[in-house]
């Protein structure tokens, strides 16, 4: 049975391991260069993946990249998928790929404001804005991978201002610990209301509670405000609204972040959610 996966995540590559050990035929199309998905974005050591007392992201990665290979899963990069009907799946680059079955596992992306001026807005993760290495940098949002990304750009002596909608951060202590000893400008109780760009950078317009409107230039912005599932139009009719374990429907299955409870979203609930697709499919064939 040929099995196209959509998404070279933790999910999709524990659910192409598993296909393959059960006898059928994975392949993996991931829509960015690399595999990884979110294991992209973590710069600090994972200390709950059971069995590994500490373990770097890109450790887990290269572990997970290495099982593929092992198992000689074929993986397409760079290969977007748009849609799926029964047993086609539609690539963004106008290919179209027959597969039995197939496993949906896309993850999240970035909530988005919902501002004017909103689509200047790059998707830039913070590794990128370290790269290019200007400022100053606008991040908003209170949360851990907020707090995050403020650090880490601050450390790197980039100038960052941190807008939070609320007076108390939601990020957990240590980062909270971390932002105090850097020199961030923080905005509390403020919202970006809108956005416009100029030949260098932003124009952010942010008023403050205390009805204050500020306007910063700046290089770049991060929003960090949460995520969603990163649910395709063409995918929407067959992703489920409550769903553990993956449930078939429309003869998709779909796994990992993108149909787990935002409490549940982990590596190893990833994992699991991976098998459980693949485990579907043999018995269900
Ligand atoms: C900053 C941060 C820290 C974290 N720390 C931890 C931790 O310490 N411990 C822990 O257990 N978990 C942690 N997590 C969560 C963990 O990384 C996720 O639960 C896990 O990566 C989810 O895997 P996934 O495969 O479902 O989704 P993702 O990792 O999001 O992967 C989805 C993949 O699908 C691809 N894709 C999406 N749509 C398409 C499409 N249409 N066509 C082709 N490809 C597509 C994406 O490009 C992506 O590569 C952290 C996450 C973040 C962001």
């Amino acid at each position: 049975m040929d099995v196209a996966i959509v998404g070279g995540g933790p999910a999709g590559i524990s659910a192409a391991i598993w296909c393959r050990r059960l006898g059928l035929n994975p392949t993996i199309y991931e829509r960015e260069s690399r595999l990884g998905g979110q294991l992209q974005q973590i710069s600090l050591p994972i200390v709950d993946l059971p069995g590994q007392l500490e373990i770097s992201a890109s450790q887990v990665l290269h572990g997970l990249i290495a099982h593929a290979e092992r198992m000689s899963i074929p993986i397409s990069l760079q290969s977007r998928v748009i849609g799926w009907s029964g047993t086609r799946v539609t690539l963004q680059d106008g290919r179209t790929i027959s597969a039995d079955r197939v496993i949906y596992a896309p993850g999240l992306r970035n909530r988005c404001l919902d501002i004017p001026g909103q689509e200047w807005i790059s998707d830039a993760s913070t590794g990128e804005i370290l790269d290019a290495g200007r400022s100053p940098i606008l991040v908003v949002g209170g949360g851990d991978r907020a707090l995050e990304a403020a650090c880490r750009l601050a450390e790197a002596e980039l100038q960052v201002v941190l807008v939070h909608w609320r007076k108390e951060f939601s990020a957990r202590g240590q980062f909270q610990d971390r932002l105090r000893s850097l020199p961030v400008d923080i905005l509390r109780e403020a919202q970006v209301t809108a956005i416009s760009q100029d030949g260098h950078g932003y124009q952010v317009r942010i008023s403050t509670d205390s009805h204050h409107v500020r306007t910063v230039s700046v290089a770049d912005i991060l929003v960090r405000i949460g995520m969603e599932p990163d649910i395709e139009p063409g995918f929407a009719i067959g992703v489920p609204q409550e769903t553990v374990p993956s449930h078939p429907r429309h003869d998709l299955l779909v796994a990992g972040d993108a149909t787990l409870p935002p409490a549940y979203r982990s590596l190893v609930a990833a994992y699991a959610s991976g098998m459980q697709a693949a485990k579907f499919l043999v018995m269900n064939e």
